[in-house]
């Protein structure tokens, strides 16, 4: 059972929080994701792997809300975007507020790249201020590497963004409507480019990767593998989540 911070009581918050001090929370944005895809499709990404995690770790699941930081969608019917200003003093508030109940540890899970410079940054001001741990999880790029050798490609609306929507729910997938896949000439080295953690460039507009706003392979997104989605991803996440949450007990209890 998931203990989601908007159903709980508040005597059952105490208790939540008195029995395990963490909170985890996703993060998405609503944007355009072609004609197959619904707009909140990171959102529903991102809650289904928070859940998961939140479950397993018995924490805290505290909702955010749907909207993220995205410029690069912004004039697309569906596109919601939020000033980075907005986002952060959102999300200082809803983490600031879980501090002062007693919440310790936070892990952000994110499915949206727009959102990891301002979540970032949101991390470290809090950390630095006040006695708690942050952790970010960008599950779209965990996601991206457990299915790759399978032939699965996180591209904007492509194969493993089509099946988390199918994993969410899936009559909002509507995969016939795409056409055949696609694949604009640079689009993939485009979206090394943005994503490499030594040198990398920028986009600021996504008809820079794809005239239609989307490209890939929706329909490697099957039933089957729909099913297991949720627990391969969570699963994935949690094994370096553990990791990364040892590393910071390890050196604290050290000192
Ligand atoms: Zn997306």
């Amino acid at each position: 059972m998931i203990a989601n911070l908007a159903e709980l009581t508040s005597p059952e918050t105490a208790e939540a929080v008195a029995r395990s001090p963490l909170a985890v929370l996703p993060l998405g944005s609503v944007e355009q994701h072609g004609p197959h895809l619904p707009n909140g499709t990171d959102t529903m990404a991102a809650e289904l792997i928070a859940q998961a995690v939140a479950e397993r770790l018995g924490a805290v699941y505290v909702p955010f809300g749907p909207y993220g930081v995205t410029p690069i969608h912004a004039g697309h019917p569906g596109t919601i975007n939020l000033r980075r200003e907005t986002f952060e003093a959102l999300l200082t508030d809803v983490c600031t507020e879980l501090i002062r109940m007693g919440v310790q540890t936070l892990v952000l899970v994110n499915w949206h790249e727009g959102n990891i410079a301002s979540m970032n940054a949101v991390a470290t001001n809090l950390q630095d201020r006040f006695d708690a741990a942050f952790f970010a999880v960008q599950a779209c790029y965990t996601a991206q590497r457990v299915y790759r050798q399978d032939g699965g490609e996180l591209t904007h609306g492509g194969g493993i963004e089509t099946l988390a929507v199918l994993a969410y729910d899936p009559v909002l997938v509507k995969t016939d409507r795409a056409g055949e896949p696609t694949r604009p000439p640079g689009a993939l080295a485009m979206d090394r480019m943005r994503r490499s953690h030594e040198v990398y460039g920028f986009i600021t507009d996504v008809s820079e990767l794809a005239d239609g706003g989307w490209y890939g392979d929706p329909r490697w997104a099957t039933p089957e593998r729909a099913e297991q989605f949720t627990k391969t991803v969570s699963d994935a996440v949690l094994s370096s989540l553990e990791a990364v949450m040892r590393a910071r007990t390890i050196r604290r209890d050290d000192r």
